[in-house]
């Protein structure tokens, strides 16, 4: 139990999917397939982290008769301030409590850069959180311990 409650986001962060924010939603919806996650982050011209889309951000948008090709993801991103953040050396614990309490699936790792810039450099969501449990079972068995 000491050791879960050290772990560090470093370990376990996975690679980020981003978009510009002048891209459409059309091309956010395309990535989210093509790179197969759940959530986006949004960079802006200098690639600093500007926004958020989740999968029912871009659904919402999709109701409608709306051009999809035309609007740009700035319109419906959740938006910097408002965007939860950790940092490379935050603990995991601290992190998946974020996850819960804010009721998101993902948050980006960051490196603070001037003027509370953020660079995007990895992703942790929920499912980081199921791989860490089931690492943590896995490496508890003995060597050459047999699995039920
Ligand atoms: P979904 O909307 O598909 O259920 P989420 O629960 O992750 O997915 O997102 C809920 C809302 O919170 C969305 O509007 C999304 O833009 C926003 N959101 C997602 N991740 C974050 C984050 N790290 N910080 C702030 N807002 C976020």
């Amino acid at each position: 139990m000491e050791q879960i409650k050290e772990l560090k986001i470093k370990e376990y962060q996975s690679i980020p999917v981003v978009v510009g924010e002048s891209d459409s939603v059309y091309d956010a919806i395309s990535a989210m397939f093509l790179e197969d996650v759940g959530t986006l982050f949004v960079v802006d011209e200098s690639s600093h982290l500007a926004g958020v889309l989740s999968r029912k951000d871009l659904l919402r948008a999709s109701i409608g008769n709306q051009d999809l090709e035309s609007m740009p993801v700035s319109i419906i991103m959740t938006r910097m301030p408002n965007i939860t953040v950790c940092k490379k050396d935050d603990l995991l614990i601290e992190v998946a409590s974020h996850l819960i309490e804010r009721q998101i699936d993902a948050i980006p790792v960051v490196n603070e850069k001037e003027n509370n810039r953020y660079e995007v450099v990895g992703r942790v969501t929920k499912t980081t959180m199921t791989k860490v449990l089931v690492h943590l079972i896995h490496s508890e068995l003995p060597q050459g311990g047999k699995r039920s």
